[in-house]
């Protein structure tokens, strides 16, 4: 029989404790013995306060109670991400997760919209999707289980405060077996011909050796950077973005299940409601803006007291060119950092950790899982990469230095080839792997402006009047049933109500 792989994981982060949890919760004693160190008085990033609804199935893979952790990490619901200003001043859009309409004849919703938007009846897209009137009431319920209902198309995702989320993490996965150590790593022993790596050392002098080390030290990247000289491809060019200002604020009566992202001068700052506080934050280029005014605009543009001072963070949008490498493989921060424009950070997280679960070698290396596993994570970072610049290129503001060079900026061809299929006739490509999915690329196509010049022929078989007659009572219907949801804030407090979450505070004025 083969011997356990003895796993040590370096880092106690979203991603160190999302691995430990997965790893302890679906493999057996028998294939893996798991340690994690982390360093508490060099912390964590902290800031992944907003998910997509894949973390649903991860929590579900491993056992997590949804009332539960929600409550323990001062969890909201969330159906989207709303857009301001982006495609130009003045805009909004949300990002939904979920469809637009439903399709006739077997043809997509969009086609008939497309249609009757070049016939000279222009209907707002947004109108036709359950969660974005949901989002515009601050309403929010579990969706339908009948796939027929129109209450069914569409999905949800979590805010939390990413401290707590991983403590509770960190719980689930002690009570499992997984084994926490305290303390700085401060070298990596690698075998001296074949390069892989034997143990880390502890200031205190202890050795941890292992089979498999993952690497979530966060930016540090202390294993797969430092000590294996892994190399880092850079996306700067087209995610110019390379700092953020984070600062909770009190809670308002605005109690939104979406994220809001508001484009400013430079970047964007985003806004993310929790039971207990508000989160915010602005991600910036250095290039076009001053920490000290990218700071002041964040702090005149809080819906709530200011809860602490702003915490300066630094990154550089791109991805290691091999996630894992020799016996190691780096998960969370440490395998690249995309900005957190759509929450894409924890899925990441999670894409890493289940293909590691899939791929669990039996040795302490394996070069053709390796390959593979490096080949899944090459596919969905380039799938979201591009997703991200279609919000920066797609734009028409003319007011910011940043605005215009990212629209004048060529994008990736992977992107070029994608915005013409969809400006030539609507058409959207819909790929096995990675994210997105075809809605997400229609909200932000439509939401940045975009329109389709042409449709689908195949929406021409069906008589025009009888279209306007759908798409009429369609809208009516979600805007009905729409109405008859709950309110967010109290469907929170029903469900899955924290500790020390607080009422709401009152506005600030002129906010
Ligand atoms: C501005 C910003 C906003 C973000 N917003 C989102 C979001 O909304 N949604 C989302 O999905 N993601 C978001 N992210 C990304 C998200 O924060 C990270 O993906 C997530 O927190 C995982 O981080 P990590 O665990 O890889 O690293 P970290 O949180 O940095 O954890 C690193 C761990 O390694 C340990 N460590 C480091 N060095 C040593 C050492 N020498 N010895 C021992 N231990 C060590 C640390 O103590 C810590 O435990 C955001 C990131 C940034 C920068």
């Amino acid at each position: 029989m083969t011997k356990p792989i003895d796993v040590v994981i370096v880092g106690g982060g979203t991603a160190g404790w999302m691995s430990a949890a997965a790893l302890v919760g679906v493999l057996k004693p028998n294939i893996c013995r798991v340690r994690l160190i982390e360093s508490e008085e060099i912390g964590i990033v902290g800031v992944g306060e907003a998910t997509l609804p894949q973390i649903r199935d991860f929590n579900e893979a491993i056992g997590v109670s949804e009332p539960e952790m929600m409550a323990a990490s001062n969890a909201t619901f969330k159906l989207g991400i709303e857009f301001r200003d982006w495609g130009f001043k003045g805009s909004s859009y949300v990002h939904p997760f979920g469809k637009h309409g439903e399709p006739w004849g077997g043809v997509a919703f969009h086609q008939h919209w497309a249609r009757a938007l070049q016939a000279g009846r222009p209907y707002e897209i947004q109108d036709f999707s359950y969660p974005i009137v949901a989002c515009r009431q601050n309403r929010f319920e579990f969706p339908a289980s009948d796939p027929e209902a129109i209450e069914s198309t569409y999905s949800y995702a979590y805010h939390f405060d990413a401290h707590l989320y991983a403590k509770y993490l960190r719980g689930f996965a002690e009570a499992r077996g997984a084994q926490r150590i305290e303390g700085k790593v401060v070298d990596v022993a690698l075998h001296p011909e074949r390069g892989e790596v034997l143990s880390v050392t502890m200031q205190s002098g202890e050795v941890i050796a292992g089979d498999l080390f993952l690497d979530c030290s966060g930016f540090r990247a202390l294993v797969i950077g430092q000590a294996l000289g892994g190399g880092f491809e850079e996306w700067t060019k087209w995610l110019p973005c390379d700092r953020a200002m984070a600062v909770p604020c009190a809670r308002s009566d605005d109690f939104s299940p979406y994220t809001r992202s508001t484009a400013r001068e430079a970047g964007w700052q985003w806004r993310i409601p929790l039971q207990h506080r508000t989160g915010n934050g602005y991600v910036y280029s250095s290039a076009f803006i001053s920490d000290e005014a990218a700071a002041a605009t964040l702090m005149s543009n809080l819906d709530g007291a200011a809860l602490a001072d702003p915490r300066p963070l630094r990154f550089t949008a791109g991805r290691r060119t091999a996630s894992w490498l020799k016996n190691c493989v780096a998960i969370g921060l440490a395998s690249g950092f995309l900005e957190p424009l759509e929450s894409t950070s924890i899925y990441l997280i999670q894409v890493a950790v289940m293909n590691l679960l899939r791929l669990f070698p039996r040795a302490r290396v394996d070069p053709v899982l390796a390959d593979e596993f490096n080949r899944l994570m090459d596919v969905e970072y380039e799938r979201v990469r591009d997703f991200l610049i279609l919000h920066y290129h797609a734009n028409t503001r003319d007011d910011a230095e940043l605005w215009r060079h990212c629209r004048e900026t060529e994008p990736p061809d992977s992107l070029q080839e994608k915005i013409a299929l969809f400006t030539h006739r609507g058409q959207i490509e819909a790929y096995k792997d990675g994210l997105f999915a075809p809605p997400s690329w229609l909200a932000v196509y439509v939401g940045q402006g975009l329109a389709p010049r042409g449709y689908e022929r195949l929406a021409d078989s069906l008589p025009f009047d009888q279209v306007i007659r759908s798409m009429d009572a369609l809208r009516s219907r979600i805007a009905d049933r729409v109405a008859a949801m709950p309110d967010h804030a109290r469907f929170v407090q029903g469900y899955c109500p924290a500790a020390d979450a607080v009422q709401p505070a009152p506005a600030l004025s002129g906010a």
